[in-house]
């Protein structure tokens, strides 16, 4: 499979000013050197916990912040170099689904105004075609057509999902991201439009960057997992390989914090203290070695790198280096 998006040494490092004078007094070293490439075709999970930089990441991939420095590149093309009518086309293909629906959907447009909007931004004009494309759309979603003369506030939180993940593929994109977009919604809404969008993945081909700090959901809906810690990826894998044969304390310790209904209380978990540190002033060496229990000198003052430990599995953690295959 070859590779939709190409992330090279991505860096996103917000300036933090004081009030008075606006001087730059430091940074929150949001995304720190990533290096990520997404397969066509495939669902790309990114897990970690709050303040990792997944939404950044996510945000940078869609050029809708400009990163600090890195290429982002799109079919082998730099769109971080592209001016904005150039960045039409990439606009039209690649969409965003964000966690909110609540705030994401213009309360005082009609759901048909909402989904007819994308539509005249693409410059599709002619009445029939519209109705044609709004009504393919909301029987691919299961909006009904009734619901078309509605505002968002008549609709459920999972409705409106549905209403902003129509309005999203209205386009026919070729990429979305999806941040947290069902982190908002009841546990039994979840899983529908989980399903929903595995449904649409099918149906239209579509390669996704799905975000969420719940693994569970993460485990069900993708191919290729990747997790972050302070603003780096610490390791990715294919999801079978991921949760079988993880290799950094950190990817464990998220996995021991996913409940499990029969528990061996005999293993010996890791279990993560403390809060992650602040992206703000990051620790030395690995990031993640004031939390790790394995922790040993040089990670203290070593960074590790990502070590490829076998096709398609990275590990950016020291106890993998004789491991790497490279
Ligand atoms: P996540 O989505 O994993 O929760 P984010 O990408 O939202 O993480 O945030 C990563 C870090 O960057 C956090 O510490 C957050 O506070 C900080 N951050 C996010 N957006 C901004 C911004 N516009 N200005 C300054 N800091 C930001
Ligand atoms: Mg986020």
């Amino acid at each position: 499979m070859s590779n939709l998006f190409e992330i090279k040494n991505l860096n996103m490092h917000y300036p933090v000013t004081d009030g008075l004078m606006g001087n730059i007094k430091g940074y929150v070293y949001a995304l720190n050197n990533v290096n990520l490439d997404i397969k066509e075709n495939e669902i790309l999970g990114l897990v970690g916990e709050s303040g990792s930089g997944k939404s950044t990441l996510g945000n940078c991939i869609l050029k809708l912040i400009t990163p600090t420095s890195g290429e982002v590149l799109f079919k082998g093309e730099n769109i971080l170099n592209k001016k904005k009518n150039e960045l039409k086309e990439f606009r039209k293909n690649a969409q965003m689904i964000f966690q909110n629906p609540y705030m994401s959907l213009n309360p005082r447009m009609k759901i048909y105004d909402i989904l007819k909007e994308p539509l005249i931004v693409n410059i599709i004009i002619d009445k029939k075609e519209i109705n044609h494309k709004i009504k393919e759309i909301i029987n691919l979603t299961g909006i009904r057509e009734e619901d078309l003369n509605r505002y968002p506030h008549e609709f459920s939180g999972g409705q409106r999902q549905r209403i902003a993940i129509a309005r999203a593929i209205i386009t026919h994109p070729i990429f979305i991201v999806a941040d947290e977009p069902v982190s908002a919604l009841d546990v039994s809404i979840q899983a529908q439009i989980i399903n929903l969008m595995l449904e649409l993945k099918q149906h239209l081909n579509l390669t996704m960057l799905f975000i969420s700090h719940d693994l569970s959901v993460i485990k069900y809906i993708s191919d290729t997992i990747a997790v972050m810690y302070l603003g780096e990826i610490v390791e990715i894998a294919e999801k079978d390989e991921l949760f079988n044969n993880h290799k950094h304390p950190y990817t464990e310790a998220l996995l021991n914090a996913v409940p499990v209904i029969s528990e061996d209380k005999k293993s010996k978990k890791i279990i993560l203290k403390g809060d992650i540190p602040s992206p703000q002033n990051p620790p030395q060496g690995c990031k993640f070695h004031t939390r790790c229990p394995y922790v040993m000198e040089k990670c203290k003052t070593q960074a590790p790198e990502f070590f490829e430990i076998s096709q398609n599995h990275r590990v950016r953690c020291f106890l993998c280096e004789n491991h790497n295959i490279y």
